[in-house]
């Protein structure tokens, strides 16, 4: 786990509602050298891995720039109604409200070796649906990780309880 300049990660409060403390991670991917330091860290954790999933929209980020520096299939799992083909969904609940995500079922073999990757854990209800959906699609979540996290939400051991079986990561100290 590594630390960043403050700068790096912008602290927006009451976004996108009052009460939220937005972590905004533009400024690091604005950032060259960082940007491609942070994947580089994702990277090394996916070797036990065959593919790497992103939970849409800031998770593609990171999980395709990983999925082509470790040659490995990108698996993308998007907000309801975006994928084309036979999917299976999974609804959620959001520090800021509820949400659904999918995932495409006709691609990729049974038991393939997934890691998930997300920017930010927070209350890990994304997370457990993204870990339920690739299992629902038989795939092999082995690893979830995330940019940073936010511990005082208790994403981390809400997670953990639910898929004991899935190693969480995160890149960035708090
Ligand atoms: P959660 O399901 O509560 O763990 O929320 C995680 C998802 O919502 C991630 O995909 C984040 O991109 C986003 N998110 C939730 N809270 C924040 C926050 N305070 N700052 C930035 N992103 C957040």
């Amino acid at each position: 786990m590594s630390t960043l300049g403050n700068d790096l990660i912008r602290i927006i409060a009451d976004f996108p509602k009052p009460g939220i403390v937005f972590k905004d991670i533009t400024p690091l991917l604005a950032n060259a050298d960082e940007f491609k330091k942070v994947c580089n860290q994702f990277a090394q954790i996916a070797d036990q891995s065959e593919y790497i999933a992103g939970i849409e929209a800031r998770g593609f980020i990171f999980a395709s720039a990983v999925a082509a520096l470790t040659n490995k299939g990108f698996i993308p799992i998007r907000k309801s109604g975006k994928l084309p083909g036979k999917v299976i969904s999974k609804m959620y609940d959001l520090e800021y409200g509820k949400s659904s995500l999918e995932i495409h079922i006709d691609l990729i073999p049974a038991g393939g070796r997934v890691l998930l990757i997300d920017d930010v854990l927070a209350t890990g209800g994304t997370a457990i649906a993204a870990i339920d959906l690739l299992k629902m699609a038989e795939l092999n979540p082995v690893c979830i990780a995330f940019l940073l996290e936010i511990p005082a939400l208790g994403g981390r051991s809400r997670i953990a309880k639910a898929h004991p079986d899935v190693k969480i990561a995160t890149i960035l100290a708090e």
